[in-house]
């Protein structure tokens, strides 16, 4: 990357990419958004999050997410399913959800408790409506490059380069992670901005080499500092995905923070990098769909 997208290149450090300040951005620009679809004449959007269960993690997501969207101007409403719910009721409420028209957006919180399909839920919901980009259609959309909803955490992964004039064209991304969420739609992303891109997973032979021939590493995996600073090749771009917590209670990424900030020229810290950039994503999609379902797109 050159110095002039990365001042601090000079000085040895990386530029710490702020997803918190980035997300603040991309949520204000949503709001300006439903403010003017609003204005306009247009409905308010809405989004629904189904949330079975009472997992405790997910119910701090799907507050944060309530919080998040209530701020940017949207309707919001959660149905809370209880744990034993049937498969069938479930299935009923998303269907019941596709119907209604003031609902633009429909997200089923997941993991759903054990014995449930998540699966067969997450298809069932209208691809215009899927906010998250779980469906078959908008996972095809993806591939063929054609308009679509994207799921949340690789889009904030694709908006906080963009944000910071990074750009991927002509680059080789080495992805550390092949999950349907993160690693493989970031990996059609990246292709689709013309980078060379490299899917590692568990059972690549040698991870660090991988690493250490990228110019862009995003890291997608669930271990704690699985990365090593020293596999960082010097002004490397660096996306840490991975959510750990430690036994100190703290929160770490899937790189090692501090010997990769010596080497890269930008990197996402953890937390404060990717995470805040999922729901800013979400309320971005959202507001997509209902501008295009209203017919303002
Ligand atoms: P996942 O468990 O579905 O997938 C993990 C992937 O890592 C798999 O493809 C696996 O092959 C690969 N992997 C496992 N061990 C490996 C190893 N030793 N070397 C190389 N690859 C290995 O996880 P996910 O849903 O993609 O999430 C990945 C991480 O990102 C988790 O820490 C999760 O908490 C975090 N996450 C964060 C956000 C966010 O908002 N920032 C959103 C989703 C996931």
């Amino acid at each position: 990357m050159s110095q002039e997208s990365n001042p601090s290149a000079a000085t040895g450090g990386a530029q710490v990419l702020d997803g918190k300040a980035t997300a603040a951005a991309v949520r204000s620009d949503v709001a300006a958004g439903v403010e003017a679809l609003v204005s306009g004449g247009g409905r308010q959007p809405g989004l629904t999050v189904v949330l079975v269960g009472d997992d405790p993690a997910s119910q701090v997501y799907v507050r944060s997410k309530d919080r998040a969207a209530t701020e940017a101007g949207f309707r919001v409403e959660t149905v809370r399913m209880p744990a034993d719910s049937a498969q069938a009721d479930v299935e009923a409420t998303v269907r019941r959800l596709n119907d209604e028209d003031a609902v633009d957006g429909i997200l089923v919180q997941l993991p759903l408790p054990r014995g449930l399909d998540s699966d067969a839920v997450t298809e069932l919901i209208d691809p215009a409506k899927d906010v998250d980009g779980l469906t078959k259609d908008n996972i095809a959309r993806l591939v063929l490059g054609q308009d679509g909803l994207v799921p949340c955490t690789p889009a904030g992964c694709i908006e906080i380069c963009d944000r910071h004039g990074i750009s991927l064209a002509g680059k080789d991304v080495v992805v550390i992670g092949r999950s349907h969420l993160v690693g493989k739609p970031f990996a059609q992303l990246a292709l689709a901005r013309n980078a060379t891109v490299t899917v590692c997973h568990s059972r690549t032979r040698d991870l660090e080499a991988h690493c250490r021939a990228a110019d862009v590493v995003v890291a997608a995996v669930g271990v704690t500092e699985l990365v090593k600073g020293s596999w960082i090749k010097e002004g490397a771009v660096v996306l840490d995905v991975g959510i750990n917590r430690g036994e100190d209670g703290k929160l770490r990424g899937d790189v090692d923070f501090e010997g990769a900030r010596e080497r890269a020229s930008a990197i996402t810290p953890v937390p404060g990098g990717v995470g805040p950039m999922t729901i800013a994503m979400l309320l971005a999609n959202t507001l997509e769909t209902s501008r295009r379902r209203q017919g303002r797109g």
